[in-house]
């Protein structure tokens, strides 16, 4: 750490869904925090709330570009997350990850700072252990449309391994589930913020196939307090752990569930399910809740309220 200071924090793609939870988070422990974004899925308007703190700070950079700043602890969060976005420039998106990653590593050694990296339920791909412990090494496509994404953060995962093979580096990976809540971007694709943004404004939910598949969805702000208690852990423990909320529910199920809470006529629309869906996801936390002594104590009803109250004033309430 740097001598006579608080500590400083980097959080790359803080001005992200998750990265501006993490950055609020953060401030409020009494770090300093240089958040760090390119503002391609994120925006200035999720942390002006923050940009009158004197702790805080706001840098425009792209995270496959290197970067050279002086700080103790990395959140390596930067990488579009929903599927459109991912997809609209997949060749990015590898970069972002793989580049981005060796860029934070890089940065990492010279300085020194314990780095966490932000991995993703996705490196199980469809998988066919369930629910998803550490130990199952996945079944993803390698050559198909999500394959940028989930690829990429595989090769991530593999880099913060072998810089902490080869030069001793201090790292934390976390496997991240499906998370939602206030700050999600109403255009993002994801299913939750869609089936909200549909529901209140009384268009259709698009249900893509038969709304079989499932999913298990994590409030954000259970899912910042496991990021960092991660980061909080001794230096042996590096993970991979998972961080996600246990409980599964079908797309249908979640459809139902929004049109009951926003009390929404919308119907639902069966579009065409998006080749290499996953069918079944589900977060194995045993060792989250050994490690960490986290679990997520936020029920999905609950965060669909937050979350609900957020669309309906218009996305804009901090
Ligand atoms: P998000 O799209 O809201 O945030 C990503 C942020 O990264 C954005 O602010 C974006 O502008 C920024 N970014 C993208 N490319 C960049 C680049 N090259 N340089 C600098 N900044 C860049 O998504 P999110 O949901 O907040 O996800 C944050 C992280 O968590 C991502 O790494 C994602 O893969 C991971 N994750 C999220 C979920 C989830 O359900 N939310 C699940 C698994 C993993
Ligand atoms: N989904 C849906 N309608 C939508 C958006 C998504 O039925 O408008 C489905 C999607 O096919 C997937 C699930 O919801 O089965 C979760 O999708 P999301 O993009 O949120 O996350 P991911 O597939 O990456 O888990």
């Amino acid at each position: 750490m740097r001598s006579n200071s608080r500590p400083r924090v980097l959080v790359t793609g803080g001005a992200g869904f998750l990265g501006s939870h993490l950055c609020e988070r953060l401030l409020g422990e009494g770090h300093d925090v240089l958040c760090v974004d390119n503002f391609f899925t994120g925006s200035r308007h999720n942390v002006l709330h923050l940009l009158d703190n004197p702790r805080f700070e706001l840098l425009r950079h792209d995270v496959t570009f290197p970067l050279y700043v002086e700080v103790d602890q990395i959140y390596n969060l930067a990488c579009p997350a929903s599927p459109i976005h991912y997809q609209y420039d997949p060749v990015q998106t590898t970069k972002t990850s793989v580049h981005g990653a060796i860029n934070m590593l890089g940065l990492a050694k010279r300085v020194n700072a314990k780095i966490l990296q932000a991995s993703t339920s996705e490196v199980y791909g469809d998988p066919e252990v369930h629910p998803q412990p550490e130990g199952y090494w996945g079944r993803v496509n390698p050559v198909g449309p999500r394959a940028c994404y989930d690829e990429g953060k595989r090769c991530a995962e593999t880099l913060f391994f072998d810089y902490f093979r080869q030069h001793g580096l201090r790292i934390k990976v976390a496997r991240i589930f499906n998370t939602y809540g206030p700050r999600m971007h109403p255009k993002d694709g994801r299913v939750v913020s869609n089936f909200i943004v549909q529901a209140l404004g009384g268009q259709p939910i698009t249900l893509y196939g038969d709304g079989q598949q499932t999913r298990s969805f994590c409030y954000v702000d259970d899912l910042i307090d496991g990021l960092i208690r991660l980061m909080n852990t001794p230096d042996d423990m590096t993970g991979p752990v998972n961080l996600g909320n246990p409980e599964e529910f079908t797309i249908r199920e979640l459809a139902e569930q929004v049109l009951a809470q926003t009390g929404s006529k919308s119907s639902l629309l069966q579009e065409p399910l998006p080749q290499d869906d996953p069918r079944q996801r589900q977060p194995d936390i045993s060792l989250a809740k050994s490690l960490l002594g986290w679990e997520p104590a936020v029920p999905l009803a609950e965060g669909l309220e937050h979350t609900i109250a957020y669309f309906r004033d218009g996305g804009s309430a901090v």
